[in-house]
């Protein structure tokens, strides 16, 4: 499913740093049992910790948060034909499809993003991505002609979404949708709340290097983020939060070669182009669908474009990392520095 390895962006540090909260737990603290399981899951890796209150209930936390990225894969990837998305996909240009509550949500989100943004995201970029793999397989840089060509079926206003009868429909033959800029983020969410419903005081969940932070450490103290370094080992930074997600884009985690030059599995839907800016993009949010959407749109857009756009969005902080290892640049929104650890 990859065209590279996925190296994950993030790594978690389970150290505590500074209280999250104000007061009271750090004297009154609740023992509570940490559960955590590595698996394969949406085509990456996935760990999932839960703190509870016993084994079982932080074990069966950890299973019921498995159940949902399994479940939001299984109704979303394009890579299956079975999936609701790959019926959607198949489907004729004018007809209805019906989705689940949970897909149509994720296409919702998507459109409203793909406003937002201006079309920097647009989650009919399918046709686009599945052109530029192939050219990646091929060793050929598309003509021009055939992105034109492909360009016809791009577009968020093709697709029309009805929320009386949750039903999906596409104006012009050959659009596609591809969720790949936005569902993981979903399913960090719906294992966060399996998580919580199960009985998990506090949990993490790591998709891939996409990270939720359910609540906070035991005494009420952040869970520790590291943001690896994006042009050598170790980190760049380690980040202090609770109940905030935190995940990267960026052209150092998944690419093409195509004659020596690295392109971006990320496209640009305004021009046909991957993006050319591709910086490691770093956003924190309130949840995972934003956290892992806007970092898709912030690398897209400039540096300058994203850092204009991301100031009218409440609780949408960035960092943005480009350069290279003897020259690193960076950026970040008016509200990133507080979520950055002080040591
Ligand atoms: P990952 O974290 O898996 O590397 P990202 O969140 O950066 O992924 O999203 C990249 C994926 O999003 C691509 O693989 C593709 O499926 C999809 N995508 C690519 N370009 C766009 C775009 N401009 N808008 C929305 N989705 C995109
Ligand atoms: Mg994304």
């Amino acid at each position: 499913m990859r065209c590279h390895p996925l190296l994950p962006s993030l790594t978690l540090l389970l150290f505590p740093v500074v209280s999250c909260q104000d007061s009271g737990t750090d004297s009154n603290p609740v023992a509570l049992v940490r559960y955590a399981q590595s698996r394969e899951v949406m085509g990456t890796f996935a760990e999932v910790m839960a703190f509870a209150a016993d084994p079982d209930t932080a074990k069966k936390a950890v299973e019921a948060a498995y159940d949902r990225l399994a479940d939001v894969n299984r109704r979303m990837s394009d890579y299956s034909d079975d999936s609701e998305i790959g019926r959607l996909n198949r489907q004729p240009a004018g007809e209805e499809t019906v989705v689940s509550p949970e897909t149509f949500f994720v296409l919702q989100k998507a459109m409203e993003v793909a406003k937002a943004s201006g079309g920097a995201f647009d989650p009919t970029c399918r046709p686009l991505v599945q052109r530029w793999k192939h050219a990646g397989k091929e060793n050929r840089l598309p003509e021009p002609h055939a992105i034109a060509a492909t360009m016809q079926h791009v577009g968020w206003q093709k697709v029309t979404l009805d929320s009386h009868d949750r039903s999906v429909a596409v104006s012009v033959e050959g659009v596609q949708v591809d969720l790949g800029g936005i569902a993981k983020g979903y399913a960090l969410d719906l294992a966060a709340a399996a998580l919580k419903e199960a009985g998990a005081q506090s949990g993490l969940v790591n998709v891939g290097g996409d990270v939720i932070a359910l609540g906070s450490q035991s005494g009420g103290r952040p869970w520790r983020i590291g943001m690896k370094h994006p042009f050598q080992p170790g980190l760049f930074r380690t980040l202090a939060v609770c109940d905030r997600a935190v995940a990267t884009s960026g052209v150092q985690q998944r690419f093409q070669v195509i004659d020596g030059k690295r392109y971006s599995h990320i496209v640009d839907p305004r021009t046909g182009q991957p993006a050319e800016q591709a910086p490691a993009v770093t956003v924190i949010a309130p949840d995972g669908l934003t956290a892992d959407a806007w970092a898709t749109v912030f690398s897209v857009l400039t540096v300058e474009e994203g850092r204009a756009m991301i100031e009218s969005l409440p609780e949408i902080e960035a960092m943005w990392i480009w350069g290279s290892a003897d020259a690193v640049q960076t950026a970040e929104s008016s509200g990133f520095a507080p979520y950055v650890a002080a040591d």
